[in-house]
């Protein structure tokens, strides 16, 4: 099917104008169940990205509204510096799921706030300013968090200027257009890590903070670290007495097959930051686990984080049946599901010339499309809301395959990363 063709096919749906790309059509999702939601035209459509890493128990899940609507009744708000038992339970569910060294949560309302209170927090323990984070991260579009983020769409110059705020990058692990010259997975570590020495010792290693990164790559295309690469970071940050910070506000909460995907790495961090998959997105609600060390600090010595609507308590309740729903069968389902998943997209890997990898885990994939016999993507990476062809594959996925995935950023890529619930059909559909 042509591009144009696509454009057409999607106009004969019921659609309205994407917020910012008036030229792409956008559908108007009405409803949901499941892994599933309906348009305004009674299309259904297999949700494969789960509404942008959010919707991770699926939709319409009864134990959550109840359990929202039941705190509406009993306290739909209690301010934050007064103790919630909703809210203490949720910290206790959440404590009891994380790695061991997390001692203590707290509260915000996005991703990017959670990650401002990480730096915040960061800064005040260490005493230190900077903080580096990995090149085409996304890590929030706040004032602080769009400067942390790595790529250059979603923040400015002035917010990217690292004498002002702060921030500063380094190179990623990626196995697929590597910026290192590695043979093999175990070498590509060894190089990625070195250069971050190099970045942590050329910016000094007392003016450095913490390390910002996510466990597994979310938006720029699922990319795992090849083995070996977090446990180097960690020492790393041992050696230098820099703090690592997990961002887990896609990978929290079971997407990965874990509880955090930094459990898949066999890494204790410092900090994680969590959000979409805490309370499946019934709720905004966001977290900071700290450390017990960092915990205590800030205990004695430091500013508690404060927001009205940090940890309201019916985000609070969502989250707290998210998790029993993830306990309850969801993650099993990720963990067994998702070999099958693995297996399938592989396939289009050997199948089209144009897919040249395939990479992820548990629930979070990414199809890197390039031209065929070599890494270069098809479309210019710094080419945002053009005549994109891969923008077209995800209009084609919806129009003729009942399917919405979203091309990632960089948009040189399909990301897939359904609920939780999807079975081995949906599997196939995909
Ligand atoms: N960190 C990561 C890894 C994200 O993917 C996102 C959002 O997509 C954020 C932080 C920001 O979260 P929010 O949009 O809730 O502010």
């Amino acid at each position: 099917m042509q591009q144009d063709d696509v454009k057409q096919a999607a106009a004969s749906r019921n659609t309205v104008p994407h917020w910012f790309n008036p030229d792409h059509p956008h559908l108007d999702i009405r409803d949901g169940d499941g892994a599933y939601v309906t348009d305004a035209d009674g299309n259904r459509y297999l949700d494969g990205v789960s509404q942008l890493f959010c919707v991770n128990a699926g939709f319409d899940n009864q134990t959550i509204i109840d359990a929202m609507v039941e705190q509406l009744h009993k306290a739909p708000y209690v301010t934050p510096s007064q103790y919630n038992d909703t809210r203490q339970q949720l910290s206790e569910a959440m404590l009891e799921k994380a790695p061991d060294s997390m001692g203590e949560v707290y509260f915000a309302v996005s991703g990017s706030e959670a990650n401002e209170a990480a730096v915040h927090f960061a800064r005040e323990y260490t005493g230190s300013h900077k903080i580096l984070t990995r090149w085409r991260s996304y890590h929030g579009w706040n004032y602080g968090t769009s400067s942390l983020t790595g790529n250059g769409w979603s923040s400015s110059v002035i917010e990217r200027n690292a004498a002002t705020t702060g921030a500063q990058q380094f190179l990623p692990p990626m196995s697929y257009r590597s910026p290192f010259d590695a043979d093999t997975p175990e070498e590509l570590a060894e190089k990625a890590a070195d250069h971050v020495e190099f970045v942590i010792r050329n910016e000094g290693p007392d003016s450095v903070a913490a390390i910002l990164m996510e466990p597994i790559a979310g938006a720029s295309g699922a990319y795992t670290a090849p083995p070996g690469y977090f446990e180097r970071l960690r020492e790393l940050c041992d050696t230098y007495d820099i703090l690592l910070i997990a961002d887990e506000v896609i990978t929290g909460f079971g997407r990965c097959g874990e509880w955090f995907g930094i459990q898949t790495e066999n890494v204790e961090p410092d900090m994680i930051t969590c959000a979409k998959g805490l309370t499946s997105a019934y709720a905004p609600l966001a977290g900071v686990m700290v450390s017990s060390e960092i915990s205590e600090y800030l205990r004695d010595d430091g500013v508690p984080l404060g927001q009205t609507f940090g940890g309201h308590p019916v985000g609070c309740a969502a989250g707290l049946a998210a998790i029993s729903e993830y306990e309850n069968g969801l993650l099993e389902n990720v963990r067994s599901v998702s070999p099958y998943l693995e297996e399938r997209l592989r396939e289009l890997e050997d199948a089209h010339d144009v897919v040249g990898n395939v990479r992820g885990r548990g629930f979070l994939w990414s199809l890197a499309f390039s031209k065929p016999g070599t890494e270069e993507p098809v479309v210019d990476p710094r080419t945002e809301n053009t005549d994109n062809p891969v923008e077209a594959v995800a209009d084609h996925a919806a129009t003729d395959g009942d399917l919405l995935v979203w091309p990632g950023r960089p948009q040189t890529q399909i990301m897939v990363a359904p609920p939780f619930c999807l079975t081995r059909a949906d599997v196939d559909q995909i």
